[in-house]
């Protein structure tokens, strides 16, 4: 043996995951330099937001990326269709105003999926809480031509922690170990809430089977007020932040679910003031005016995607990506105008660099994120594996892995391994050239709640960044707050240049990335995003 050093070294130099630094610093140079992050931005909420799944924002908002990536010469730009989604509906009209006692023009926006007024209406409010069966008896026959306030007043949140927060390095710490054994949810933490964490206030509960219950019961509700002739429904911002209005959607994208009355999300303090002029019995006139219109032209959405040819292993893939449609009310700029305009920067450096890449490295823009993964979940079952039986297709053996980037505007700081311990070493090494930016946490915890949970459950690696909270959770996620403002121009620049880095280095890595057993077949079932109240379908 004569080259037995060569042999005893072997594990040693198999132990060392390779980075090309010199790569990574052109990647980081392209982006500190030639920036057009904040550019892809703008132009995904200032001019296209919001961008509703089914709306006419988010297919201007689909278009423009085509034609951006297409100026930029990167391959096979378009729009792939998946569906059936539903019916889009958006919103053309609005203005509602308190005419008595006293006027006031009022903040806040029609719930979507909900009918407009057909012109000015005119009505009295009155106090409707339905939270349960019981409510919707006790109300029978009583609520016929009125505004139904569907919430009791909700006090102010008295905000004693910043709206805005980054992590500390012990919150880092705590996160980088395993989660209790014992716990049962493997989503616990569906954004990078600290363990042991209260939730924030005003967050509801989320899941499968909370979003199940929500929406029986709103569809119970809505045939409800519907049949006792409800002229218009209010509802108060369901997290109660002063002057922002978050809302969940009043109706389904479902022709087949029942359709709500006209529905108007209010800002807190004027719901408030309304609940309690009607509970002191004074008189109170309102009028809205309401356009929204249902577009059935077509059942079907699609997901955007493009390509860089890879080299010598062209067949094999390296994805990444990140949710295009957003809520309305704000234009969806932190979610997720952010992580699409740093996927779509990423690509941009990979391709201005003229990197050469042994994988085809594909972007994917996702829709119908909101209404439960479905358009990630629909590509994954049309190009890689059915979760429902396991039937795996030939592009499930090509594909390496999928990064993903949707939770917020805030800096990424590491990695959710999604308990892939294979991928530690690996990520550690990727993301060592970020150390100074306080990126290169890698925590075996999973996180829930996007994409990347689309391809973990077929058995593929797909991974989240952790990333700061921010006002995430306390002033952005689908509120009117969401809007280009909030975005941070420095940390969407990071994560671009991260993105692109980790993306290279998946696509000329040696091996493909190593991979957990496969799952067992799972049973139909919907994942989706926290955020919506239990009484949302109220
Ligand atoms: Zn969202």
């Amino acid at each position: 043996m004569k080259h037995l050093w060569l042999f005893l070294l072997a594990p040693l130099l198999l132990a060392q995951e390779k980075v090309d630094l010199y790569t990574v610093n052109r990647i980081k140079a392209e982006e500190f330099q030639n920036s057009k992050v904040m550019e892809n931005a703008f132009y995904l909420t200032d001019v296209y937001g919001p961008r509703l799944t089914g709306s006419p924002g988010l297919k201007a908002a689909a278009e423009w990326a085509v034609r951006r990536m297409t100026e930029w010469g990167l391959a096979n730009p378009g729009m792939e269709k998946w569906g059936p989604f539903g019916r889009g509906w958006t919103c053309v009209h609005f203005s509602g105003h308190q005419k008595e006692p006293q006027y006031a023009p009022l903040a806040g926006f029609a719930r979507p999926w909900s009918p407009g007024t057909n012109g000015p209406v005119f009505g009295e409010p009155v106090l409707g809480v339905l939270k349960a069966d019981a409510d919707l008896d006790k109300f029978k026959g009583k609520l016929k031509g009125k505004m139904v306030l569907l919430e009791d007043p909700a006090p102010l949140l008295s905000e004693t922690e910043p709206a805005l927060k980054r992590f500390t390095d012990a919150e880092l710490a705590a996160e980088m170990l395993a989660p209790d054994p014992s716990a049962r949810s493997p989503f616990a933490n569906p954004i990078p809430l600290i363990p042991g964490q209260p939730r924030p206030a005003g967050v509801p509960p989320f899941g499968p089977a909370a979003r199940e219950a929500r929406e029986k019961f709103r569809d119970k509700v809505n045939q409800f007020l519907t049949g006792e002739g409800v002229l218009l429904t209010l509802s108060p911002s369901y997290r109660a932040t002063s002057g922002i209005v978050f809302s969940a959607a009043a109706g389904s994208q479902d022709p087949k679910r029942p359709l709500p009355p006209p529905s108007v999300a209010l800002e807190v303090e004027q719901y408030n003031r309304i609940a309690r002029l009607v509970d002191e019995k004074i008189p109170v006139r309102l009028e809205f005016d309401i356009e929204n219109k249902f577009l059935d032209d077509t059942q079907d959405s699609f997901n955007v995607t493009a390509e860089l040819p890879g080299t010598s292993k062209k067949d094999e893939l390296v994805m990444l990506g990140a949710h295009l449609d957003s809520w309305t009310g704000g234009t969806g700029a932190t979610d997720n105008g952010a992580g699409s305009a740093v996927v779509l920067e990423a690509m941009r450096i990979l391709k201005a660099l003229d990197l050469k890449m042994a994988r085809t490295v594909r972007m994917a823009l996702w829709t119908g994120e909101e209404q439960g993964l479905l358009g990630s979940r629909a590509y994954v079952k049309e190009h890689f594996a059915d979760r429902e039986t396991m039937t795996l297709k030939p592009e499930h053996a090509k594909l390496s892995g999928y990064f993903n980037l949707d939770n917020g505007t805030g800096k990424i700081r590491g990695v959710y391994l999604q308990g892939n311990d294979m991928m530690r070493p690996i990520f550690q090494a990727w993301l060592e050239p970020f150390r100074d930016y306080s990126a290169n946490t890698v925590t075996i915890r999973n996180t829930g709640g996007t994409d990347h949970q689309s391809f973990d459950a077929v058995g593929l690696p797909g991974f989240q960044f952790i990333q700061d909270p921010l006002d995430y959770m306390t002033e952005t996620h689908h509120s009117t707050a969401d809007m280009y403002d909030h975005l941070q121009a420095g940390d969407l620049m990071e994560a671009s240049a991260i993105m692109a880095a980790v993306v290279y280095d998946a696509a000329t890595r040696d091996e493909m990335l190593p991979r957990k057993p496969l799952p067992k077949p799972q049973p139909p079932r919907r994942e989706g995003e926290a955020g919506r109240p239990a009484s949302a379908g109220n």
